[in-house]
This record gives C-alpha cells, sequence and structure tokens, in this order.
C-alpha cells in the first residue's frame, strides 16, 4: 500500500483507495502554527487556568496533557489541584478567583467532578468569556444561533476541522451524527447546520432510539460516530467513499497484548476502511484535535481579551 501526504497543507496518510486521516499529524501542525502566532505576540502570553478536582486517574492524565500542551506551544497554564472533599461553594470560590484575574484567559473544570458538586452549577459559573471549554449556556446559545465570538466545544470543532482539511466540500452534504451528547454529537450538529462557506450542510442526527439505524447511516456523506459502544458501526452500514469521523474511544480486553487490554472506537475500523474515502483511526484520529483546539480557544479568548 503506497502511503504519502497529499500536501504539505493536508498531513493524511494517503493511498490509492482510501486515507487514514492522521489526526495526531493535523493536531501538530495546528499546534506549530499557534506557536509561530503565539511567539509573535508582544506583553503577556495567553494563560490557561486548569482546576482539578481530587484523583481521577484520567482526568489527572488529560490535564497532564493540556499543560503540557500549552507548555509547547507558549501559552501559560496554572494548574489547581483541590481535594476530593472539597465543598462546592469553596470550588466556585477557585472559580471566580479566576474569573476576575484578568491576565487569566481561559479557566477548564476538568470533569467529571465528585458526586457531591453539581457539574451543571459549575459550568455556569465560569465567566462565558474564558468558558474555552464551550459548555457555558452562553456559549452554546452563541453556536446555536450563529454567532463566532463565544467558544465552541473542543472535540465537536476538532472533528469539524478534521473534516474541513480532508478538502471534503461540506456545503450541501449530508452528513449523519450517531451519539447526541451535549460534548460532542449536539454542538457538531448545530457548528455543521449553519449557514456559512464551508458548512450549510444537511444534517441528521441518531441515538438510542433511532429506528433503523443502518438505513440512515447508508444515506450519509459523511458519518460522524459518537456513541462509546465498541465496532458497533460496521462495514455494511457504511455508503461506499464516504467520509468517516470515528470520535468513540472505548477499553477493551486484548489478551495478546501485555497490558490485557486496547482501544478502539465505535467503528470497526478494519473492515470499514475498505468502504471509505477517508477514515479517522482511534487513537489519533480525533483525540489530539481536542486538545489543539483548546489551545485555539484559549489564544482566541487572549485575543478578545487584551487585542
Ligand atoms: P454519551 O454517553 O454522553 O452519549 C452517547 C450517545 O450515543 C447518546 O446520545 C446515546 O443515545 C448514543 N448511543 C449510545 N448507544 C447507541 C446505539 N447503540 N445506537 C445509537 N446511539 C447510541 O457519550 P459522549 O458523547 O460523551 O462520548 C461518546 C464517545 O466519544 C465515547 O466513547 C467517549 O469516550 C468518546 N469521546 C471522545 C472524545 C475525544 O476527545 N476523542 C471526547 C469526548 C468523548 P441516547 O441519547 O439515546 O442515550
Amino acid at each position: 500500500m503506497v502511503k504519502r501526504y497529499i500536501d504539505r497543507y493536508h498531513p493524511i496518510l494517503y493511498s490509492c483507495s482510501m486515507t487514514i486521516i492522521d489526526g495526531r499529524a493535523v493536531a501538530q501542525k495546528i499546534q506549530d502554527e499557534l506557536k509561530q502566532e503565539i511567539s509573535q505576540l508582544s506583553g503577556r502570553p495567553p494563560c490557561l487556568a486548569v482546576i482539578l478536582v481530587g484523583d481521577n486517574g484520567p482526568s489527572r492524565i488529560y490535564v497532564n496533557r493540556k499543560t503540557k500542551a500549552c507548555e509547547e506551544v507558549g501559552i501559560k497554564s496554572i494548574k489547581r489541584h483541590l481535594e476530593a472533599s472539597i465543598s462546592e461553594d469553596k470550588l466556585l470560590k477557585e472559580v471566580e478567583h479566576f474569573n476576575v484575574n484578568p491576565e487569566v484567559d481561559g479557566i477548564l473544570v476538568q470533569l467529571p467532578l465528585p458526586d457531591h458538586i453539581n457539574d451543571s452549577r459549575v459550568t455556569r459559573w465560569i465567566n462565558p468569556e474564558k468558558d474555552v471549554d464551550g459548555f457555558h449556556p452562553v456559549n452554546v446559545g452563541k453556536m446555536l444561533i450563529g454567532e463566532t465570538n463565544g467558544f465552541f466545544p473542543c472535540t465537536p470543532l476538532g472533528v469539524k476541522e478534521l473534516i474541513v482539511r480532508t478538502g471534503v466540500e461540506i456545503q450541501g452534504k449530508n452528513i449523519v451524527i450517531v451519539g447526541r451528547s451535549n460534548i460532542v454529537g449536539k454542538p457538531l450538529a448545530a457548528m455543521l447546520l449553519q449557514r456559512g462557506q464551508g458548512i450549510d450542510a444537511t444534517v441528521t442526527v441518531a441515538h438510542r432510539f433511532t429506528s433503523d439505524l443502518k438505513e440512515i447511516t447508508l444515506g450519509a456523506d459523511i458519518l460522524v460516530v459518537a456513541i462509546g459502544v465498541p465496532n458497533h458501526i460496521s462495514a455494511d452500514m457504511i455508503k461506499e467513499g464516504a467520509v468517516v469521523i470515528d470520535v468513540g474511544i472505548n477499553r477493551i480486553e486484548d489478551l495478546a497484548r501485555k497490558s490485557g487490554s486496547r482501544l478502539v472506537g465505535d467503528v470497526d475500523f478494519e473492515k470499514a476502511k475498505e468502504k471509505c474515502s477517508f477514515i479517522t483511526p482511534v487513537p489519533g484520529g480525533v483525540g489530539p484535535m481536542t486538545i489543539a483546539m483548546l489551545l485555539k480557544n484559549t489564544l482566541k479568548s487572549y485575543r478578545q481579551s487584551v487585542l
């Protein structure tokens, strides 16, 4: 199989019949661009404050990845690691401290939070102008009505960016999104539905109660899957030549591996790749884009507040 980069603007692995989208390469390219942009700023650097509550293992890993990525591109990061037993009111005070600090551009509270804390109340407490995760209702509302000065949530923003970078026209295409969560499916649908150059898609959102999912997915020119069910989308559910973006990250048992497990997506990648024009792998597809978009949002916030 011949593999090469399509061109220097599309760092995507290429073969004669289909293309595996290299999300790590695309994310790295975006981070290189951000680093270059940030190096030209005068005055203080952009700054992201990250709050981690408790000792959830995956959350610690995500927070470390985010702060390391900040460092690599020249964004200052402030990490606050708080006891799992902290009260909701005390956590809100920590958020408030960053809300009013003029040198902080972005605030991220790593989810999930301990059970005694109301995630939604904390999300709403973040100053919408610093809500670089894009979960505050003000930003969700702006996204829905097509205002571009708010923040779009990072994972769907990364998905859209990957689709755009395939070079496949989005306008007028049938895009099917399987999964309707508030952090992936719903915001992605809102983004791709907007009027404007490079968007204007016809979007269908499917979920657990969708009858005949296969009939719907077979109509997709671009299929995005975010359900959290390993290998749920089989090759026979995919239209020949479709673009497939797999957001799912699922750990399954694999006794052949030393770790005893491995990560797979929601799409049966090995068989599906024979039918697609473009497909993202798991890991190495959408995942790396989420952090790149967080950095992009932080720089956007900096530019909106400082410049
Ligand atoms: P949620 O559990 O919040 O939502 C899952 C959605 O999938 C729901 O809308 C659910 O439908 C739907 N669904 C579940 N099973 C089926 C099914 N059999 N058929 C059709 N629809 C189904 O998940 P998230 O959106 O948070 O995450 C989805 C996946 O994406 C996970 O694997 C997660 O790990 C991954 N993820 C990856 C990220 C990344 O950076 N790459 C970031 C965020 C998530 P209903 O609403 O009816 O229950």
